[in-house]
């Protein structure tokens, strides 16, 4: 065994001992063997690496990251290179405060990070001259494609949708993929006609080509548009828009983009946050997450999601987009840079970009290189006839790279690292393309009329900050408002919130990782390719399915990844009308919202009395579908954190019908080295990295949502535009060409370190012993609750998989107290409550990970026995039903030391419920209690109030008075 799978594993020895004998098993083989149905267990690590000890992973990647080659990349195209200040990159990306957070479904344990996407928000917002933003999109293609969905669902009846041949060629080609999925027609167009089928036109600013039109022009485009009905998608540069007109002021209806250059490293690709900003008349549409200011019981201002009930949770096929995670941690650190810099640092920035670029067109002009672009903000094409690739080795031999748009134009983008030095040198290498005479003195810059003058981040916390020592506190009291892993465990159910040990994490703020162009040359992305061939390997041999992409950058994108290459083989066997999707009542709100995406149409299959798929109704489901069935997506385990026996016969029923099964394999921590959902039954799944594979939440993405699939779908994989002729890549990436779903071609490939460090530092046995332990701690805490909370659901042997549901409907009945109060007052106990209500109504699904250790355990079952007891005193008449710590939960510091207590209960009730009356007379011994306390910033929220007063943007410092 190597030093690491003791440090990753929490349970061992005595304490692992003490749980098999709680659970009535005597070894983790003998637990996995009776929790699996017959036939579906497998031993197999063959495939997957030997575990290596901590320095030889370190010594691997570093191997790794040495082999791609860091230059100034002038290559722009949607990423540029960006200084990610010191005191953010250590404060936030490289702080478990932050990255080990998850989503803020729970408002009052995630006040500072909702606080720092409030203020993504209203950068964004004020930026694009928008109403309303939201807390971050996954990239800026599928941003813009989310804005072509929303367009199209807004003006109803069209099904046209114009975009300008000056996009991004990436954005293009992700906005195409959706667009053929849901029937959408999208023409290439210069609008000089906008008819009354079109639903929407797509124009980036400034254009790909680095092009800025006069003011009046877009202001006469978008008002023909809006005189034929249309709406006006932007998508925008953020950096741009802090000296130029917002698009919101010449009237754009929706803008999209990314925030990538606000100090989030290029990453080969990513993880970073896009974003998606509207008028308010659409602000119910908006897809993904929404930040809201609403109150707290005492009246404070306390920040939550807002509009949930447009989620993919609640509206599943009816939602608003399939995104659930996003990119969080990327949104909080853009928002940070811009905190730091304040309005008028980012104008510096955007000004310096913009002198330097028209220094290069001039001087670039003056020996004779003809420069395409005159008006732009940081972006020129050059004509050298025939002379693209000759120009591209000169700058590569400077070592700078370019972008090649066809054999006689190439693009240099400018950015905030680019210097005086670094022109004269792009100058000096292209010296002998020029063609013309000396045409020193060509009038180079944007148009006076698109000149920003409008203020922006007005508000206070964008001018307080401009130290670093009030940075670093600032960001400090934000975390500390927030319950991370860094705290104690976070016990969510389909989460998997497991250790992301620091080593993993190192790597990927290496330059020779986050300095990476993802359209780079290949020959400088060796070390990349490398990893993601292992990589993609590794997941194979885990999930035994033939191959895998990683191109999806959460779970939603791999499975509408997934589905579309299942429609697409349909098509190519001549059966397009195979497009009904079956989905288990229970299942995730993603599957739904993923199926519709993708085309299909959706089937919901009833859950038998035991929580497995209810046979009588799949036959039922398959004789009515006939033969348009296209697909079933099950989840497995079962949403219900089972191993459902009956899963060959449910994989059979519908392969019999000619439908092609989908298994959704977020849940995999419960199978890794026990089953494989390519041998049991799958044709294609998704898997989370971020969850089982060690990637951080990071208070809500980013994500890896790799797709795997057996041999006759991986034809129909993702692939890329770059990835055939411009920038080759992996074996992966090298399929015919069936639509690419992220704007890299690799995703978030910045992350993939990762995993790769988790498996190789896990090996095969590693992940097995993984896996059997999660499931032993999560039947360790359903033998330990039952009595008391019963565990709704349960599979061979009477075991559960990695996580199980406790049903607190009893409970209800019994004393009134609510899940939601159980929730809340979980926190008074110093816990993160367990997923709520998913995916049933009145429960808590608890996941305990491999990664927590006998005492965290104990203690989570311990105070939820607490709890429990308090439920009791309150049916027994103790405290009164409107009065008690559990419908008061949770207490704030304020709400125990303000005023008169006047309560049933004693304030030490309140506010130490775990600590005994022995400790609680004893200062000595409060002492520990007190240091380890963790204080809840605000009371419960009130998310209704917030709802009907919506407000998404940085609130008025009087509202904290
Ligand atoms: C987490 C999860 C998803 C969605 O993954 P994201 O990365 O959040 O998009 C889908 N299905 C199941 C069962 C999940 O647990």
């Amino acid at each position: 065994m190597t030093e690491f799978l003791p440090r990753h594993i929490g349970t061992w020895g005595s304490d692992r001992q003490a749980m098999l004998a709680k659970v009535g098993v005597a070894s983790l083989d003998e637990l996995t063997d009776i929790a699996l149905p017959h036939g579906l267990t497998r031993s197999a690590t063959e495939g997957l690496p030997e575990a290596a000890s901590e320095q030889q992973v370190l010594a691997r990647l570093t191997e790794l990251s040495e082999k791609n080659t860091v230059r100034t990349s002038m290559i722009g195209q949607g990423y540029y290179d960006t200084v990610t200040p010191a005191a953010i990159r250590r404060n936030i990306l490289e702080n478990p405060s932050w990255y080990t957070a998850y989503t803020p479904y729970q408002p009052e344990i995630s006040q500072g990070r909702l606080e720092m996407l409030v203020n993504f928000q209203t950068v964004v917002s004020e930026l694009t001259g928008m109403d309303i933003a939201g807390s971050s999109m996954l990239d800026e293609a599928t941003a813009v494609a989310e804005a072509m969905l929303l367009a199209n669902r807004v003006v109803k009846k069209r099904s046209t949708v114009l975009i300008s041949p000056d996009v991004f060629d990436a954005t293009r080609a992700v906005v195409q993929t959706r667009a053929r999925a849901v029937d959408i027609n999208l023409v290439e167009s210069d609008f000089s006609e906008i008819d009354d089928t079109v639903a929407a036109i797509i124009i980036q600013y400034p254009g790909a080509s680095g092009h800025l039109p006069e003011l009046a022009e877009l202001e006469e485009v978008t008002a023909r548009a809006h005189e034929a009905g249309a709406l006006v998608i932007v998508a925008a540069d953020l950096l741009a828009l802090t000296i130029l007109a917002s698009p919101g002021s010449w009237g754009a209806d929706i803008v999209a983009g990314n925030s990538q250059r606000f100090g989030v490293p290029m990453a080969g690709g990513g993880p970073h946050a896009g974003f998606l900003a509207v008028k308010d008349a659409h602000k119910r549409q908006l897809p993904g997450r929404l930040v809201g200011v609403s109150k707290d019981a005492d009246g404070s201002v306390a920040y939550r999601l807002a509009l949930q009930t447009r989620e993919q949770h609640i509206r599943r096929e009816k939602a608003t987009s399939n995104i659930c995670t996003a990119q969080v941690l990327l949104a909080v650190t853009a928002a940070a840079y811009a905190v730091y810099h304040g309005p008028d640092g980012l104008k510096r920035i955007a000004e310096t970009v913009h002198e330097h670029t028209v220094d290069l067109a001039k001087k670039l002009g003056s020996v004779g290189v003809p420069v395409n672009t005159t008006s732009f903000f940081d972006t020129i094409e050059l004509e050298i006839p025939g002379g693209a690739d000759r120009a591209r080795r000169n700058l590569l031999a400077a070592n700078i790279t370019a972008w090649k748009v066809d054999e006689s134009t190439i693009r240099l983008s400018c950015d905030e690292t680019t210097t005086s030095d670094v022109i004269d040198e792009v100058v000096a290498a292209l010296e002998d393309c020029g063609t013309q005479a000396d045409m020193t003195g060509i009038d180079a810059g944007y148009p006076v009329s698109l000149t920003r003058d409008d203020d922006y981040l007005t508000h206070p916390t964008f001018h307080r900050y401009r130290t670093e020592t009030l940075l670093m506190r600032y960001l400090k009291t934000l975390a500390d408002k927030d319950y991370a892993l860094d705290r104690g465990m976070i016990p969510l159910g389909s989460c998997t919130m497991k250790l992301n040990s620091a080593i993993e994490m190192s790597p990927i703020t290496w330059p020779g990782f986050a300095k990476i162009h993802p359209f780079a040359p290949e020959a400088d992305r060796v070390g990349y390719l490398e990893l993601i061939d292992e990589l993609e390997s590794w997941l194979a041999s885990a999930t035994g399915y033939d191959a895998v992409s990683l191109q999806p950058n959460a779970g939603s994108q791999g499975e509408l990844a997934g589905l579309l290459a299942i429609r697409k083989y349909h098509i190519a066997r001549g059966e397009e009308d195979r497009r009904i999707c079956l989905i288990p009542a229970s299942a995730h709100g993603t599957n739904a919202a993923s199926a519709v995406l993708a085309g299909f149409s959706v089937a919901v299959v009833a859950t038998a009395p035991d929580g497995s798929v209810d046979l009588n109704d799949l036959d039922k489901k398959i004789e009515e579908a006939g033969d348009r069935i296209g697909a079933i997506m099950i989840t497995y385990p079962s949403t219900h954190g089972i191993y459902e026996d009956s899963v060959g016969k449910v994989c059979a029923k519908v392969r019999d019908a000619g439908g092609q099964v989908y298994i959704d394999g977020a849940n995999l921590n419960a199978l890794v080295g026990v089953a494989a959902p390519g041998e049991f039954g799958g044709d294609v799944s998704h898997l989370n990295l971020h969850k089982t594979f060690a990637i951080p939440h990071g208070g809500g993405g980013p994500g890896v949502g790799p797709v795997a699939a057996r041999s006759h779908l991986v034809p129909f994989l993702p692939s890329h535009p770059f990835t055939e002729n411009k920038v080759t890549g992996s074996e992966s990436a090298k399929r015919p060409g069936h639509g690419a779903v992220s704007q890299a071609p690799y995703g978030s490939a910045g992350i993939l370190p990762i995993s790769y460090a988790y498996i190789l530092l896990m090996g095969g046995e590693g992940l097995r012993m993984a896996t059997q332990s999660a499931v032993l701690a999560a039947n360790y805490v359903a033998a330990r609750l039952d009595k008391i909370l019963p565990v709704l659901y349960r599979g061979p042997g009477g075991l559960v998989g990695h996580e199980c549901i406790i049903d607190l409907r009893p409970l209800r009945e019994e004393t009134g107290i609510t899940v939601d109060d159980v929730a809340k007052r979980l926190v008074d106990y110093g816990f993160h409550a367990p997923t709520m209500s998913f995916p049933v109504p009145g429960t808590l699904m608890i996941e305990p990970t491999e990664s927590e250790d006998l005492g965290e355990i104990d203690r989570l079952c311990s105070a939820l026995e607490k709890i429990h007891d308090e439920a009791r005193s309150v049916s027994e008449g103790r405290w009164p039903a409107d009065d008690n710590p559990l419908v008061n939960a949770p207490h704030t510091a304020a709400s125990a030391l303000v005023g008169e207590w006047n309560h049933s209960y004693s304030r030490e009730e309140a506010v130490y419920p775990g600590v005994s009356d022995d400790a609680l007379s004893d200062p000595a011994k409060l002492g520990t209690a007190v240091a380890s306390k963790y204080w809840p910033p605000v009371r419960r929220v009130d998310g209704p109030y917030g709802d009907r007063n919506l407000a998404c943007s940085c609130p008025p410092i009087d509202a904290y008075v």
